[in-house]
């Protein structure tokens, strides 16, 4: 994938007179990196979870969703780069098109990098996941406190076909029992609607 444009394959597979995705976004004005997890209903269901990351949300999808016990390692496969504005992003992706199925925001918040090297001294985030091993702080509506995402598998270089990761959180006072919601039942943090409300109040297409 072009280093220069991030966002190309995340262009290259959706058409833009047939979603209402957002097709652009550069950086946002300051304050720290922001997190979002959607969860997304696309035939199979799933969790996204997006960090910014250089201008760039960086993207996981997440089958089983984050858990807060420290004993869950979740699955997360890299999909591309997302624009920022996908942060805001709920509502049908029409039939026919890339990830079609409907999308709410589940939560969203602020995150802190946690990634130190052995001697304890912090590792910048980017380069963290260039390395396969990121800690971060999550403070969101939802998620609280310290997850790490770890690469176990490599990819084989085109487009990260078969790179895995795990998502597991750390072992700190935010650490439950709790796992990941129902996402049939779970409901926006913007708009408290469940991905039902959504696809009955937008129905399909632009
Ligand atoms: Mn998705």
């Amino acid at each position: 994938m072009s280093a220069k444009d991030p966002l190309a394959e995340y262009r290259r597979k959706r058409d833009f007179s047939r979603t209402r995705e957002p097709r652009d976004g550069g950086p946002r004005p300051g304050g720290e990196p922001v997190f979002v997890v959607q969860i997304h209903d696309a035939g199979t269901m799933h969790f996204d979870f997006r960090l910014e990351v250089d201008g760039t949300l960086k993207s996981w999808a997440v089958p089983k969703g984050p858990s807060a016990d420290p004993h869950d390692k979740r699955l997360a496969m890299p999909t591309e780069d997302h624009p920022m504005e996908y942060r805001e992003f709920e509502g049908v992706i029409a039939a026919g098109e890339y990830g079609a199925g409907t999308v709410i925001v589940w939560d969203e918040g602020g995150y802190r990098n946690l990634s130190t090297d052995r001697s304890g001294r912090e590792i910048p985030f980017a380069q963290a996941l260039r390395k396969g091993h990121a800690s971060f702080w999550l403070d969101g509506a939802k998620l609280h406190g310290g997850y790490a995402l770890t690469r176990f598998r490599e990819g084989d270089g085109e487009g990260g076909g078969g790179e895995a990761w795990l998502l597991v959180k750390r072992d700190d006072a935010a650490a439950g029992r709790s796992g990941a919601p129902d996402p049939a039942r779970a409901r926006s943090v913007r708009s408290g609607r469940t991905l039902r409300q959504v696809a009955a109040a937008e129905g399909p297409g632009p």
